[in-house]
């Protein structure tokens, strides 16, 4: 299975991989990270992840093909 991390010693909790993923990313109620709703991902939502991380302005999110 594939699986999706986030680097946050270099997040900058921009919400942008929340925005393009939210079954996967969600900003904590507090902004003061990301959490991860899907470490574990399965087939369908890797796209998303990989879109995510493209997006990302820090390059914090990194996605393991399974
Ligand atoms: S897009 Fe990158 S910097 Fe923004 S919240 Fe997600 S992991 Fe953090």
């Amino acid at each position: 299975m594939a699986a999706v991390e986030i680097d946050h010693a270099v997040c900058i909790v921009s919400g942008m991989c929340a925005s393009v993923a939210p079954d996967i990313f969600e900003v904590a109620d507090d902004n003061s990270e990301v959490i991860v709703l899907q470490p574990n991902l399965p087939d369908e939502l890797v796209d998303d992840a990989n879109n995510a991380a493209v997006c990302c302005p820090v390059e914090a999110i990194t996605v393991h093909p399974g």
